[in-house]
């Protein structure tokens, strides 16, 4: 990146927790960036703050009942406003936007995703749900339209960090490392009985409560797993997961000489995202740095498939391909909300996911409709199941 060149950004979901920490990455680096889009769900007061201090072109939020609000503050500022679904695909393809950045949460990253892909944009990627449901037609369609995937997701960032240099040289295998989660060392019967509010207590990240729950659960890193499969090209057989508490290597390459390569530092996202959108630049940062004398011990252990059966039902729906990857994450998505909001079991939740992945069509070669078909089966699959095991 030259000094005089600013990199135009879209930021889909600005106000969660990627999207804050981006924001501040822009704010130290004021130069570099020019925010162009921000966007919501339905987080109105905080997305017209943001768009009163960043001057973009545009925001959208999804949410209906908050469009008039966010109008009446903007409306004396020539930012314009957008509402719905359809606004939040369509704003991708906005001429000045150089990189879209996706910290939109779930199923709902696919379509503006796609949109941007297909009009010429490249994405920093957050939103691993998008390659999880149809990461071999997102893949294609970037690879059709000349556009980068630059991964957020701290795993996946450390990998590409490892392979700059190396991309003729062939992965033999790729160890994302996993926390472990708060519940760490619980056998099946003790997770049985956790609450939400455990769940939401991450020991080394501060996130959003979906993948706050789904690293408690291990389904983040199953989803990790296969958008680690989309991003590198990997056959299911080159990718293991390590457990490693103290989240200070963050994954790690192995070539077929047998050397590895670890990118480290400390648990902090906004290295990563700063990676994504200022790539191929490492941009200077004060971020803390790291001291090994405070980590005089890392660790490592095998993941226990037993008691987090949903890191099993991931490996399993990536090896089955098709729409079984989408049908996962469906029901997880539904049984991460039941879970939340309506008493659903911790345990109770892999039931779901492994109910619907048995229950729901296999398709062997979807489209993207067929993704967006088998998303709404899945959903109201799960929702039926959920139904009656809490009545
Ligand atoms: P948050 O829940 O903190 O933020 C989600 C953002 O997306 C908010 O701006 C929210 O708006 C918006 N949003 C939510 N649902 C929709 C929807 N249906 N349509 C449009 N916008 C929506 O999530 P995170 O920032 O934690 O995570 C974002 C993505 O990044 C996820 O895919 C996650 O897996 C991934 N990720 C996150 C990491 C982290 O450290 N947080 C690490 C690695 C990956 P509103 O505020 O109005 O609700
Ligand atoms: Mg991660």
């Amino acid at each position: 990146m030259e000094n005089s060149d600013k990199r135009h950004i879209a930021i889909l979901g600005s106000t969660g927790s990627i999207g804050t920490q981006a924001l501040e990455v822009i704010d130290a680096n004021p130069e570099r960036f020019q925010v162009e889009i921000l966007t919501a769900h339905s987080n109105a007061e905080l997305l017209a703050e943001q768009a009163l201090k960043y001057k973009p072109n545009a925001v959208v939020i999804q949410s209906e009942e908050k469009y008039a609000c966010l109008k009446d503050r903007l409306f004396d500022f020539g930012i314009k406003t957008y509402c719905g679904a359809d606004a939040l695909a369509d704003i991708v393809e906005t001429d000045a936007i150089d990189i879209v950045l996706t910290a939109l949460v779930g199923f709902a990253g696919l379509r503006p995703t796609m949109k941007a892909i297909e009009a010429g944009k490249h994405i920093a990627l957050a939103n691993k749900e998008t390659l999880v449901v149809a990461g071999e037609i997102v893949t294609a369609a970037a690879k059709k339209a000349g556009v980068n995937i630059y991964p957020v997701d701290s795993e996946h960032s450390a990998i590409f960090q490892c392979l700059v240099g190396e991309f003729h040289n062939p992965i033999e295998k790729i160890y994302l490392t996993a926390s472990g989660g708060p519940f760490r060392g619980y056998n099946y019967e003790q997770l049985k009985t956790v609450l939400p509010k455990n769940a939401l207590k991450h020991p080394n990240w501060d996130m959003g409560a979906k993948i706050t729950i789904d690293s408690a659960s291990m389904m983040n890193k199953g989803l990790e797993v296969i958008e680690a499969k989309w991003l590198f090209g990997l056959k299911p057989e080159q990718i293991d997961v390590i457990v490693h508490p103290q989240s200070v290597l963050h994954s790690i390459v192995q070539f077929r000489d047998g050397s590895m390569k670890a990118q480290m530092g400390l648990p902090d996202m906004k290295l990563p995202i700063q990676y994504a959108i200022g790539y191929p630049e490492r941009l200077l940062s004060d971020f803390p740095r790291f001291n090994f004398l405070d980590y005089p011990e890392l660790t490592f252990e095998k993941p226990d498939y037993e008691a987090f059966r949903n890191l099993k039902l991931a490996f399993g729906a990536m090896a089955d391909g098709g729409n079984k990857p989408c049908i996962l994450n469906a029901a997880n998505e539904i049984a991460v909300d039941a879970f939340l909001n309506k008493g659903l079991g911790f345990t109770e939740m892999s039931d779901v996911i492994e109910n619907a992945l048995q229950s729901v069509y296999f398709i062997e070669k979807p489209t993207l409709e067929d993704y967006f078909e088998t998303d709404a089966e899945t959903r109201t699959f799960a929702h039926s199941r959920i139904l009656e095991k809490i009545g």
